[in-house]
């Protein structure tokens, strides 16, 4: 027995914090990153007491997040009580939504076509932050107590780890360019939790085991690649190695899953409708001026990119995976020439100078470089004026924050090519002396051969002639040479 005989079926459970000024009952900044215990006032802290408030900011990311998956938005939810206790929870319990969360169904589509089915979305408050590795004590930052957070629950539509990655990936990017989150695992500002079980295709679905602590996409995809062998090995061998229904945390050292705790210790959360807040009521002008703000989202932009601009795939998917390089990309093109080498320059300068994390810092607060000047080094480049290998270069530098202009760095860098036709055409007669042998080749047909005569004229340009001007000149003037 192989593993293909067996049907993995996922479900996936995405937390993801808003983006708002403000946590989603006081009004405590919403940060991340400052001194532990600094945006911490009586209602976050859980003071008795102490009354929380709505945010309606959270409200409308929320409902902006619904909107992009297509959610039907109930009109009027509630919010409730789910008691546990812990010391990052200083209430006793997280105000969340458990019967009536504010969104239901909507989905994503995957390249196959086929949609992944969301079951829920519901607003909650984020828990503060347990901090165990300091050595025998366990501190407790209440900063991001109180951040407001979208659960977004699938339905157990996915059968493969690389599916559960592209779902992933899809939601994140329509949530990054809706507005609603940055989205960035390594804040913790987009978090995922998976359940996965086997079974034979046709017979009932197996024993479900979920998987925690999975902090990257690739922990997801690896995770769950781990699990489905690991489950599939204990059928094959069959009675007395049953799959058990646990939590198992992800171990990316060692690259295996752990037991967490088993289904005996499961919690009893004790749902009850918050006595502290009124039923939730979204009004249908609050959904409506949403709706109407909300940006083209991915899909739609790829198909755009490929259909109307002419783009391949491959750089549509690029420009359409991140908004800053989408924003960059579509201010850029109001000037530039082709959409196609405005996208070569992105992909090759832009997309990779943005993972180093200053070019990011840099590129919250505007365009890591500014479009005009881009949609001017694409234009040179197309005109020949520059160089493609000076074009990046000239990128490279401004994106990095080079505070020159690009007139000052093309003069100071040597990259402006040189098109003056009496200059060329001196250095093209001087690599013609002597060289009938090529030119007799060319005239033969055998145009490869002017690149022996093209090395010469680089060689005493210093390498700033326009390289196709200079092509096209050797050409005519073999051609000329022979009438
Ligand atoms: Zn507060």
């Amino acid at each position: 027995m192989t593993n293909a005989d067996y049907a993995a079926v996922i479900g996936l459970e995405v937390h993801c914090q808003l983006g708002t000024r403000t946590k989603l009952f006081c009004g405590c900044r919403n940060t991340f990153g400052e001194p532990p215990n600094t945006h911490v006032c009586p209602v976050c802290s859980g003071q008795p007491g102490a009354l929380p408030v709505l945010n309606e900011a959270a409200v409308r990311l929320a409902v902006r997040a619904a909107l992009a998956v297509e959610g039907t938005i109930r009109a009027t939810s509630d919010f409730d009580r789910k008691n546990y206790f812990y010391c990052d929870l200083p209430k006793g319990y997280q105000i969340t939504q458990f019967d009536a969360p504010y969104c239901q169904g909507g989905g994503v589509r995957l390249a196959s076509g086929r949609t992944v089915r969301l079951r829920r979305i519901h607003l909650e408050e984020d828990a503060g932050k347990a901090i165990h590795d300091r050595g025998d004590a366990t501190l407790v930052d209440l900063n991001r107590a109180g951040v407001p957070l979208i659960e977004a629950v699938t339905e157990a539509d996915l059968q493969t780890a690389d599916e559960a990655h592209e779902f992933l990936t899809a939601l994140k990017e329509m949530l990054r360019f809706a507005g609603v989150s940055d989205c960035d695992m390594e804040k913790g500002s987009l978090r995922c939790d998976v359940n996965v079980s086997l079974h034979r295709p046709g017979e009932p679905w197996g024993t479900k085991v979920e998987l925690k602590n999975l902090n990257s996409f690739r922990f997801v995809r690896d995770s769950l690649e781990h699990e489905i062998a690991r489950q599939s090995g204990l059928l094959e061998r069959g009675a007395g190695h049953e799959i058990r229904q646990e939590t198992r945390l992800w171990d990316a050292d060692r690259a295996e899953t752990r037991v967490m705790r088993s289904k005996e210790d499961a919690d009893d959360y004790r749902y009850f409708p918050e006595p502290d807040l009124p039923a939730l009521v979204i009004p249908a002008t609050l959904i409506e001026a949403e709706r109407a703000a909300l940006p083209e989202l991915p899909a739609a932009k790829r198909a755009r990119y490929t259909e109307t601009l002419g783009l391949s795939a491959y750089d549509a998917d690029l420009l359409s995976s991140d908004p800053v390089v989408a924003h960059l990309f579509e201010a850029a093109l109001e000037t530039a020439a082709s959409p196609k080498s405005l996208a070569n320059l992105i992909a090759n300068e832009v997309v990779p100078a943005l993972a180093e994390p200053a070019v990011r810092a840099r590129a919250e607060h505007g365009h890591p470089v500014a479009p005009a000047d881009l949609a001017r080094v694409t234009r040179e480049v197309e005109s020949g004026a520059i160089h493609a290998n000076g074009g990046r270069r000239v990128l490279e530098l401004l994106v990095r924050g080079d505070e020159r202009d690009v007139d000052r760095i093309l003069q100071e860098e040597h990259l402006l090519l040189v098109t003056d036709e009496a200059a060329l055409e001196r250095w093209c007669r001087q690599a013609l002396v002597g060289r009938e042998d090529v030119a007799r080749e060319v005239r033969a047909g055998k145009t490869k051969a002017i690149g022996a005569l093209m090395g010469a004229v680089m060689k005493a340009s210093h390498g700033q002639a326009a390289p196709e001007r200079v092509r096209a000149l050797l050409q005519r003037m073999i051609d000329e040479s022979e009438a």
